[in-house]
């Protein structure tokens, strides 16, 4: 599989030239026509993996169909990921892929200023990356709301388990509607993972890197 083969437009073709990659990694090559596709999908990934790039550029194209269809406020894609480093490498590129198309990204996340991020969000983003708990406290502040997100992504799941975010992250799967994308990763699939991905996700295609 060569990039060619996903049917990116130029834009976004242009932003994946600039990054030097030469061919796209094998969860990338899996994983990127599923996602396109529409489908839920698992994917059993490590990081080093490109499973980033690998849920993004779908997420791009999603985003640009729903703008369309669905004008107005709140984020059209929500990433969710156990730590703020983490977080903030999701951000950036969510900003370098999402130049391609002007798109707007804010990273909330336990430890940083919840005053700054709330008028990050108050502003304006398609895409929200965060770290469970403090999505959930700036919609309780109603600083953002879900009801725009239609493409859902939990990153590194067991790890999220292991700092004791299950509750977290099922609340915030059952806060977006059910007719949503929803991508899973994880560096393993353990029974906890697999009951989950059964719970929140529909008919998933399962990717092994
Ligand atoms: P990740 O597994 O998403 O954390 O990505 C690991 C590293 O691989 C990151 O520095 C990415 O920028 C890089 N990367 C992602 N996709 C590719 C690719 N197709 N070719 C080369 N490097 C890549």
């Amino acid at each position: 599989t060569s990039f060619a083969h996903f049917g990116f437009d130029e834009q976004l073709m242009h932003q994946i030239r600039k990054s030097e990659y030469t061919q796209p990694t094998p969860i990338q090559c899996q994983g990127v026509p599923i996602a396109l596709g529409g489908r839920d999908m698992i994917g059993i990934a490590k990081t080093g993996s490109g499973k980033t790039a690998a849920f993004i550029w779908p997420m791009l194209v999603h985003i640009m169909d729903q703008k369309e269809l669905e004008p107005g406020e709140g984020p059209i894609a929500i990433i969710v990921c156990p730590t703020r480093e983490l977080c903030q490498q999701i951000h950036a590129e969510c900003k370098r892929f999402g130049k391609a198309y002007s798109l707007r990204s804010v990273a909330v996340y336990g430890g940083g200023s919840m005053w700054e991020q709330a008028k990050a969000l108050q502003e304006g983003a398609e895409i929200v990356v965060c770290t469970p708990g403090r999505l959930i406290d700036h919609v309780k502040k109603k600083a953002t709301s879900l009801q725009r997100v239609s493409y859902l992504v939990f990153d590194e799941a067991d790890r999220m388990f292991d700092m004791g975010f299950e509750y977290q992250v099922r609340s915030i799967a059952s806060h977006v509607r059910p007719d949503r994308q929803t991508l899973l990763f994880s560096a393993t699939f353990r029974k906890k993972i697999e009951r989950l991905a059964r719970d929140i996700l529909t008919d998933p295609i399962r990717v092994v890197q």
